[in-house]
């Protein structure tokens, strides 16, 4: 399977970054409006926080939350698969009618929550890539994904597009996303796991590589779900489903900003049930490496 798909949505990164970021631009804004004082008066190294939480630091970070995930047990569905753990890319190697669901760009009020309700009614487990000012706005719904059993990985902090920037400003951009979301982790005990996805899919080899060195697993896409553009539930659910269907097997791409998504979602999930296919959790393999990279 191609793990080099990222490559073929170049084509249409601009669309997808204008339809994101106008997605996400009403939550943003209205998030900022209300917590504008909060916003202007917290530190502007989020980083700095979570050492004093015990992330950052080498002495204290895999001991003090040693746990990224716990799954609680799940009912015996048809559609839940087997859980990989993760260390590496090459782990995530999907037998056909194997899927992945990930959800990135929240978490949202109001459509996180139904996504979360569907899955549990599949009983099935999804990776959330979370946006870290996201999770800075709304760190109970991030605390909630991770209640239900679900993988949370990260997304930058304001949805950069890293190819734009340097090497060690993106790792600065990814960093910040990380902290935020262990930040409203921290009081439950959990961390998000070590799991990555470029914005707009803009990756960069060197990139790739230098999180890869510090144990960050980029997650790829095969199947575009593309329910970022303008369409009905119902055109989103047909089309992810054909993608998948051509596919055969693969991580599948959906966003949890979108109203679209959480409405399509139960079909999709009893088409992929009565077509054979299985959802299969990514967790991350060493649950006690450093999330963050001690400073360089
Ligand atoms: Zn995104």
């Amino acid at each position: 399977m191609n793990r080099k798909v990222s490559n073929r949505f170049g084509s249409h990164t601009m669309r997808l970054a204008q339809f994101v970021m106008a997605a996400a631009a009403s939550s943003l804004l209205a998030g900022c409006a209300s917590n504008q004082a909060a916003s202007l008066a917290r530190p502007q190294d989020p980083a700095g926080k979570v050492a004093a939480l015990g992330f950052a630091g080498e002495a204290r970070g895999a001991d003090a939350f040693p746990l990224y995930q716990s799954f609680r047990p799940v009912s015996h569905s048809a559609l839940n698969g087997r859980t990989i753990a993760v260390a590496r890319i090459s782990d995530i190697a999907l037998r056909p009618k194997e899927v992945v669901l990930t959800f990135d760009d929240g978490p949202m009020p109001g459509k996180t929550s139904k996504i979360l309700e569907t899955l549990d009614d599949y009983g099935v487990g999804a990776t959330f890539l979370m946006v870290g000012e996201m999770a800075h706005y709304h760190p109970d719904l991030v605390r909630e994904v991770a209640q239900h059993g679900h993988t949370i990985g990260t997304h930058t902090y304001r949805h950069a597009n890293l190819r734009t920037m340097s090497p060690d400003a993106a790792m600065a951009e990814i960093r910040k996303g990380q902290a935020s979301v262990a930040e409203a982790l921290a009081p439950i005990g959990r961390r998000p796991a070590p799991f990555f996805r470029f914005p707009y899919l803009a990756d960069t080899q060197s990139l790739r590589k230098r999180l890869a060195s510090e144990g960050i697993t980029t997650i790829d896409v095969d199947i575009d779900s593309k329910d970022y553009f303008r369409s009905s539930a119902e055109s989103v659910r047909s089309r992810a489903l054909d993608a998948v269907e051509k596919h055969g097997r693969g991580i599948i791409l959906m966003h949890d900003i979108q109203t679209r998504t959480a409405a399509m979602l139960p079909q999709f999930l009893a088409d992929l049930k009565s077509r054979g296919y299985t959802v299969v959790r990514l967790s991350p393999a060493d649950r006690s490496a450093p999330l963050v990279a001690s400073a360089e």
